[in-house]
């Protein structure tokens, strides 16, 4: 199966009224482990790359890895997702590469830190709107601002600082005409979101809802949405690692959002953790070992588990043969359509 749209798995997802996972990918193993549990779960599938991803990979490598994945798992339907793109160039040369969806974060302005104007987030979304549906690639656009860095990308501020307004994503989503919304509800980018088990004080998960209810045609995405399960970072400190103390977003909060217009979820740290913990196991029980593979095979099932895990929890699993691919070309010529009606 070719690489599909984002906009064909989300609105299916919407029909079926479940969530995809959007696991952040850097290189080979990390690409294997997703395939591998949508495989096992018979998941459609959403892998992103952020700026630092592809800058790592030298995007080509990456892009590549992901026409295997295409090919070795034709029964898949499989979409390759810019993940916070700062700028409509970076947009631009994800496009041109292949991506067949892609992020146009206009909430903070190019340098990827600074809270930007809802006036400049309109413009530099539209732009990317006008430029991806032309391809038939999707769009997913961010109001609010989300907490903590990820890949040196965001404020560094704490996830309620600039929460979504409402009437502002409803305002933002009819200007831009994109597919889909990240909004800002308290979440963190990184591993340490929250330093007690969040309640509905931390999580604005009423805030989702309203959101859903002005929007209820648009798919809402939720980012820094890794659980942080215990387990995980005990495995790493249990092996010489040194993780505080910390929680993420619980499964049920997330699976509340699913059952109010949630149809992305981001998840990073939650395989950062099950490959380290992994690695580190290794090493430290066969310290004879030197053989690259002898912790990369160990890292990838670990991985693999916490993704099919997911993406049972969120409902994908299962329907990977819902449904046959619909071309990029076929796409873009909705999107015509929809703009001359
Ligand atoms: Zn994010």
């Amino acid at each position: 199966m070719p690489l599909v749209s984002m906009r064909q798995l989300l609105d299916e997802a919407a029909k079926g009224g479940y969530g995809v996972g959007a696991f952040n990918v850097n290189n080979m193993e990390q690409i294997q482990s997703i395939m591998e549990a949508a495989r096992e779960t018979k998941s459609p599938v959403i892998v992103q790359a952020s700026r630092g991803a592809r800058s790592y990979s030298q995007d080509k490598f990456l892009y590549h890895l992901m026409l295997a994945a295409a090919e070795l798992y034709p029964e898949i339907p499989l979409v390759l997702h810019l993940d916070h793109g700062n700028s409509v160039e970076t947009c631009k040369s994800a496009i041109e590469l292949g991506f067949t969806s892609v992020m146009m974060d206009g909430s903070l302005m190019p340098d990827g830190k600074t809270p930007s104007s809802f006036e400049y987030n309109v413009q530099a979304t539209k732009e990317v709107v006008a430029m991806a549906h032309a391809k038939g690639v999707t769009v997913e656009g961010e109001i609010g601002c989300l907490g903590g860095i990820e890949d040196g990308h965001g404020t560094g501020l704490d996830g309620l600082s600039h929460l979504t307004d409402p009437a502002q994503a409803a305002e933002f989503v009819k200007l831009t005409g994109l597919d889909a919304l990240a909004i800002a509800i308290g979440t963190s980018h990184g591993a340490y979101k929250f330093s007690s088990k969040p309640t509905g004080e931390t999580l604005k998960m009423d805030r989702l809802i309203e959101i859903h209810k002005l929007l209820p045609n648009t798919h809402l995405v939720m980012h820094g949405s890794s659980s942080v399960p215990k387990d995980l970072q005990d495995v790493i400190n249990k092996y010489g690692g040194k993780l505080k103390p910390t929680w993420g977003v619980p499964v049920e909060e997330i699976q509340l959002g699913i059952k109010n217009g949630v149809r992305k979820i981001n998840v990073d740290t939650d395989n950062r953790l099950a490959i380290t913990g992994a690695i580190r196991k290794v090493f430290v029980e066969q310290p004879e070992q030197f053989d690259p593979r002898s912790y990369l095979k160990p890292a990838r099932e670990a991985m693999k588990k916490v993704v099919a895990l997911r993406m049972t929890q969120f409902g994908q699993a299962g329907h990977a043969g819902d449904y046959k691919p619909v071309s990029l070309d076929e796409m873009a010529a909705r999107y015509a359509q929809k703009k001359a009606a």
